[in-house]
């Protein structure tokens, strides 16, 4: 191989591309040169994004909303978004503490860029979305992985988080309903969160991208409301990726202290200017127009979630946490690893993942992309057909396995 010449940099170097979007374009390769893949890989509502919405989108088009718009969003936008956290949660913010970004990752990268020093530590509850080590990692930051315990249906422990408080701590993710678990994290726990948050002055970075799709009866606990006095130390991200099936759109929101959201937007002007200028009149849409669109595709996912558990949980040595919200099964399948296939042994979740994919033609993520290795991830945005004759694959090829 020719030698390269241009090195890359270290902080590049330490992070993975990511996983989740990875498989998904294996998948799709491998279905696009013929084979019959079962993709269960990326977390993506099968909806189209809702026509009104679309429809706004073409508009503003054809109206000449086509050039660059205030760094932190169209004031219409933002103002949208506030009255959204009003009627939806009774919080107060000001336009002045929104920034619109180009999806919630930008989000979760402009707030890293501008409040990490380096070395300083970040923690996040696991397992967690793939991509909160890298982005933490890729502002100076590092990881800190505080383990969630699958038979507490992954709620925060207090005494685990504890132990992993440094001098160096400086922020938390909470992710509740949380990607790849799709669990929550309970009044309590966020309670104990809150308390040593408030005491050590720590950032709280809450992920609310899936609060539109939970199967709960009651109201989805959540920090501010358990403690409002945070408010003045947490950013919530939020989003039109999945409550709108607006993914490709690429609009997320962010809300928090005006300071932070200032310096934010200083990085958002020097990298991507502004979101998308037409997405984000869609995104106006969506957040000001019908707000049923969640619940109905949360009608669409209940029976597949369902299906989903109590397949897998039928199947002997397989455990899974019967979600509380967004659209993922997390089973664990530690009981198989050990165990071969052609002389093949499956040690980890990788191997278990690529065994799925090679052997049964089903596309999933490995847990360990999401910092744990017992587990495997399923989407279950797609139909209750792939998901049956999926389930199939999956017992067959588990069955296959020796030893
Ligand atoms: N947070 C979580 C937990 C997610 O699963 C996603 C999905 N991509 C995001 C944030 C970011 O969403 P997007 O950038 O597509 O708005
Ligand atoms: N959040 C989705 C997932 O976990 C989308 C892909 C990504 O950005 O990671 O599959």
């Amino acid at each position: 191989m020719a030698q390269e010449i241009i090195h890359l940099a270290e902080r590049v170097l330490q992070v993975p591309p990511s996983p989740t979007l990875a498989v998904n374009a294996k998948a799709k390769a491998l279905k696009a040169a013929g084979e019959d893949i079962l993709n269960f890989s990326v977390g993506e509502p099968d909806f189209d994004t809702p026509e009104h919405v679309r429809e706004a989108g073409k508009k503003a088009i054809d109206d000449g909303h086509t050039r660059y718009t205030a760094v932190p969003g169209i004031p219409e936008l933002r103002e949208a978004v506030c009255m959204r956290f009003k009627e939806d949660h009774d919080w107060d913010y000001h336009p002045d503490q929104i920034q619109v970004c180009c999806g919630g990752k930008q989000g979760l990268y402009n707030i890293f860029q501008a409040m990490l020093n380096p070395g300083d530590e970040v923690l996040i509850p696991a397992p967690y979305w793939v991509s909160y080590p890298p982005i933490v990692q890729l502002a100076g930051g590092v990881p800190v992985e505080v383990p969630l315990d699958e038979a507490m249906n992954f709620d925060l422990n207090p005494n685990t988080l504890a132990a992993k408080v440094t001098s160096k701590t400086k922020a938390i993710f909470l992710n509740s309903p949380s990607n790849p678990a799709g669990s929550i994290f309970s009044a309590t726990a966020l309670e104990a969160v809150a308390k040593m948050a408030l005491e050590r002055g720590w950032l709280v970075v809450t992920d609310d991208i899936y609060e539109t799709i939970t199967y709960l009866d009651g109201k989805l606990p959540h920090i501010l409301d358990v403690e409002p006095r945070l408010k003045t130390q947490t950013v919530v991200l939020n989003g039109v990726s999945k409550s709108f099936a607006m993914t490709g759109w690429r609009i997320g929101y962010c809300a928090g202290p005006a300071h932070l959201i200032k310096a934010m937007n200083k990085i958002q002007s020097q990298s991507t200017s502004n979101p998308c200028t037409p997405a984000q009149y869609a995104a106006l849409a969506a957040l000001i127009g019908p707000q049923d669109f969640p619940g109905i595709m949360k009608q669409a996912f209940l029976p597949r979630r369902d299906f989903f558990v109590q397949d897998l949980e039928s199947i002997e040595g397989v455990s899974c946490v019967n979600p509380s919200g967004a659209f993922y099964v997390f089973p664990n399948f530690s009981a198989y690893y050990g165990k071969s296939f052609k002389g093949k042994v499956i040690k980890d979740s990788v191997a278990m993942a690529d065994y799925f994919l090679d052997e049964a033609k089903v596309a999933s993520v490995p847990g360990a992309a999401f910092g744990a290795d017992a587990f495997v991830r399923f989407s279950f945005a797609t139909s209750m057909e792939v998901i049956q004759e999926g389930m199939t694959r999956i017992k067959q090829a588990l069955a296959a396995l020796a030893g």
